[in-house]
């Protein structure tokens, strides 16, 4: 760590956070323009943990509200996960493709480090594994580096093997059998996750149907797992099992919903449902929905394992397989109370929280 490399024109203040948060801190930086929040919400469990996003925000308004719902996001994310991590989050206001400078990053570092390990750092949107071994120069206080002892790298595989196990514990619930061999998983978004887990989903003998906004993506699937291709526009269409939501969050409009034939709905995207009203609408449709916040906490789990410094695979496979207890926990609440499965999962994580 070079702490002479922070640039001395840094400002940093407590900004009132909302009811129920624990904290929430500005920087302002002339020399290199960082202007970044950190939000923490909760730090019952431990540091608070979550990653930082670069966004060009249209005021200061809109970037408290994202980065105060996504640490709280973070809270219970962790907490699903079992980890002994608390939920926070960061942004940085601005363009990543043209105001983002190795300089910025450091100022924003600093920051961090002036937190003084109550929040952790790694990569969201708009960041990379260049952009944290940049922070990384000026504070301890980040994970999902590429390089050094404990480092995770890139954690969609450990995310798309989350998905996977979820999505069986989600068919053994309903169907008594988590056997994949015959059943067909329509898959909206082969990115980093959705590409990983079509490929656990094929050897596991799934049929696959996949969309994608890139062709070439698409393309691999049909080739590499005998995936069936069709439109973003179709994939909500299809007859299927399971569908299961790797693109972007919101995808589970009103709308959508009304669309959907499958009797699953299992997927890494975060924030899938656009509004609480769309979990009572899939119940109401008979799908059973794997709360996203439980399914996609392998990430998570990869990016605590660094800040833990944890080196036991062991350790990643327990709290991986803990995700799929912990859901069959939730299906069996839900179906005791008549509850949606979020709703239930909200309940049962918030219990772990006091
Ligand atoms: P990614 O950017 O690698 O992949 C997203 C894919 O979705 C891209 O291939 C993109 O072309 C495609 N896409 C975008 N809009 C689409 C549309 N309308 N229809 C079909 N495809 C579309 O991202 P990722 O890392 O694979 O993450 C996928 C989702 O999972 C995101 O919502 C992310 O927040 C969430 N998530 C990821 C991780 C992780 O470890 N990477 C962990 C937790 C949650």
């Amino acid at each position: 760590m070079n702490h002479a490399a922070t640039t001395p024109t840094l400002t940093i203040r407590d900004v009132k956070p909302s009811e129920g948060y624990e904290r929430l801190v500005e920087a302002k930086d002339e020399q290199t323009g960082l202007h970044a929040l950190v939000s923490i919400h909760s730090l019952k469990r431990g540091p608070a943990a979550g990653g930082c996003r670069m966004f060009n925000y249209a005021n200061i308004e809109a970037a408290i509200y994202d980065v105060e719902r996504l640490s709280r996001g973070m809270t219970y994310k962790n907490a699903a996960a079992e980890l002994p991590l608390g939920g926070g989050k960061s942004v940085i206001i601005g363009n990543p493709k043209t105001q983002k400078t190795p300089e910025l990053m450091r100022a924003f570092g600093a920051f961090i480090e002036h937190l003084a390990g109550d929040y952790y750092t790694a990569e969201d949107v708009g960041v990379s594994p260049q952009d944290m071994a940049n922070i990384a120069e000026v504070t301890s206080y980040v994970a999902g580096l590429e390089g050094g002892e404990f480092a995770s790298g890139d954690p969609s595989p450990v995310t798309a093997r989350g998905v996977f196990l979820c999505l069986k514990q989600t068919l053994k619930h309903r169907l008594g059998s988590d056997d994949l061999k015959g059943k067909t998983v329509a898959i909206q978004g082969l990115g980093h996750v959705g590409m990983s887990l079509a490929g656990m989903l094929h050897t596991a003998g799934a049929k696959l149907i996949v969309s994608d906004i890139n062709d070439e993506t698409v393309r691999i699937a049909e080739t590499e797992f005998g995936a069936t291709i069709v439109s973003p526009d179709e994939i909500l269409h299809q007859q299927a099992d399971v569908f299961a939501p790797c693109a972007m969050g919101g995808a589970l409009t009103a709308d959508a919903i009304a669309k959907l034939k499958v009797r699953f709905v299992v997927g890494a995207a975060n924030n899938q449902l656009a509004d609480d009203s769309c979990g009572q609408r899939l119940k109401d449709k008979g799908i059973l929905y794997a709360p996203d916040y439980i399914v996609n906490g392998g990430g998570i789990v990869n990016v605590a394992m660094e800040i833990l410094k944890i080196a036991d695979p062991a350790y990643r496979e327990n709290r991986i397989s803990g995700l799929a207890t912990t859901l069959e926990q939730v299906f069996m609440r839900a179906e005791e109370t008549g509850q949606p499965p979020h709703v239930v999962a909200d309940e049962l994580i918030g219990r772990r929280l006091q």
